[in-house]
């Protein structure tokens, strides 16, 4: 039976909003009614778009143009909007609107044909089709009330603007999910660790989560209670979708610690869902009397789209649940992953990530096997785990830290190549990647910013996402990609330290 919490993206709507102004006269207006309706329908109906695109009619007035912005912040459902100037309309008719807006925009600068009618083109279709000058005006509005927002130019049938507009509503269905966001920490972080700490109020204020922490004994009280048939109900699910080691098969001398696994499980779903969380963090300082460090849970509750972070690390686990419904319905997934170790073989160096247990199986299309080996930390009995390695592919590895004023993205583009070589004696869930643009950089960028070990690895998404979720958000992101070079990334972090200052005002 399916748990999963990602939600379905075409029950997302994001509004497709349409300035003119009555100078035009009737006939005109219905055309750019028609013309614009059809550009929705082709955004619409565009695989690339995971939302629902919703046209409204054509605005042409300030209390109009206010009262569509008003209804969007107020409608939960809605995670965007999209507006195109068919026509001029005037910008001052915006700012009442805009001044209220709540929701991520997207200014999509397109028009209804591709080709100008040369032989035939008269004054008429220059009046109809005046985005060119339409979308200046508004673009100049937009920067005047200093407006967060994604531009994307070209026509509809640019199967480039359609994913980037796809992109965008990954963010801004990533943005809602944040506001919405209950996080349960089980315990605190881990004894004297930086980076894992953080402001949770501001955390609130920004992404619009909701940070805060419980007993490990309520959690336990919760893993106790588990009925025996919940127990079985989840063995039975391991035995079908894992190649489960045969120690730990019924009847076999260590199915006990299988059941104490699938008893976690129970214990972590049964608080979590009562509680409308989606994310969670625990520490294994603090485990009280569980059992075991719980690893499988995690590991399966991550896939079933729920966040995570460990050692109290509720910012990271912000970031994969967040990661988690920006790359819904999309191949591959998001994880937890914490820079572990290197390979530093001159020229083709790599990073092993995994955690002690804590890695999605969502970062595999193989079936993971199911395994007990013991863990040398945290005094517990020996932990169940799933163990697998990452797909190859395109990846995202982004961090989240905070700087005392305010909270900076990390991001890295990087690809996964698989294991080398295999690693019987490293059971665990792990990935092995290359960063861009190559180690060296990567790791002095990485440094330079003070960004964290534990990230969320996408294998889902672009770094376009999670650009337009931190202008979203408000939040500073530094981007290591192919273009990046030591000294710039040096001078860009220097001169984000004074524009995010005076962005943020006294
Ligand atoms: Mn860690």
């Amino acid at each position: 039976m399916s748990r999963s919490i990602i939600p379905e993206l075409t029950t997302r709507e994001v509004w497709f909003l349409v300035g003119s102004q009555g100078l035009y006269g009737e006939e005109t207006l219905k055309q750019v009614a028609e013309q614009s309706r059809a550009v929705a329908r082709a955004l619409e109906v565009s695989s690339d778009i995971p939302v629902s695109i919703v046209w409204k009619p054509v605005l042409t007035d300030s209390s109009a143009i206010r009262r569509a912005i008003l209804d969007a912040n107020a409608d939960d459902n809605v995670v965007g909007l999209i507006a195109w100037m068919h026509t001029f309309s005037p910008a001052k008719m915006w700012i009442a609107g805009l001044d209220a807006l709540q929701k991520p925009l997207l200014h999509l600068h397109t028009q209804a044909n591709v080709a100008l009618p040369w032989a035939d083109i008269d004054f008429d279709f220059m009046n109809l089709n005046q985005a060119a000058h339409g979308d200046r005006e508004f673009g100049y509005i937009e920067s005047r009330l200093n407006i967060p927002r994604t531009t994307v130019v070209g026509h509809v049938s640019d199967p480039a603007v359609t994913a980037r507009i796809g992109s965008w509503t990954r963010a801004a269905a990533g943005r809602a999910a944040a506001r919405s966001m209950k996080v349960a920490r089980f315990g605190d972080n881990m004894r004297y660790v930086a980076v894992t700490e953080g402001d949770k109020t501001e955390a609130e204020l920004r992404f619009g989560v909701q940070v805060n922490s419980w007993g490990v004994t309520e959690l336990a009280d919760a893993v106790a209670a588990a009925s025996k048939e919940a127990i079985d109900e989840l063995i039975a699910e391991y035995l079908e979708s894992y190649d489960v080691a045969a120690e730990l098969l019924p009847g076999a001398a260590r199915h006990p610690s299988l059941r104490d696994g699938a008893a976690i499980e129970v214990g972590l779903r049964t608080f979590l869902e009562a509680g409308d969380f989606s994310a969670f963090t625990t520490n294994f300082e603090d485990l009280g009397t569980l059992k075991q460090l719980p690893g499988l849970a995690v590991q399966r509750l991550m896939a079933d789209g729920y966040g995570f972070g460990a050692e109290g690390d509720w910012k990271t686990a912000v970031l994969v649940r967040t990661a988690s419904v920006m790359g819904a319905g999309l191949p591959g997934g998001a994880s937890l992953m914490e820079d572990y170790t290197y390979d530093l073989t001159p020229g083709s160096e790599l990073i092993l990530g995994a955690h002690m247990l804590e890695v999605s199986p969502s970062l595999t299309s193989a079936k993971p096997s199911l395994e007990i080996h013991p863990l040398g930390i945290g005094g517990k009995d020996d932990p169940v785990r799933l163990v697998f390695t990452a797909d190859t592919g395109p990846a995202v590895v982004v961090a989240l830290s905070d700087l005392r004023d305010r909270f900076r993205l990390v991001a890295n583009v990087v690809e996964n190549v698989g294991l080398p070589e295999p690693m019987p004696r490293l059971p665990v869930g792990r990935a092995v990647w290359k960063p861009a643009p190559d180690f060296r950089t990567s790791a002095t960028a990485w440094l330079t910013a003070g960004a964290a070990h534990h990230t969320v690895m996408s294998t889902q998404l672009g770094i376009d996402v999670f650009r337009d979720f931190a202008a979203m958000s408000g939040v500073e992101l530094l981007v290591i990609d192919a273009d990046t070079t030591i000294e710039g990334f040096g001078r860009e972090v220097r001169w984000n330290a004074a524009y995010w200052r005076l962005a943020q005002g006294i």
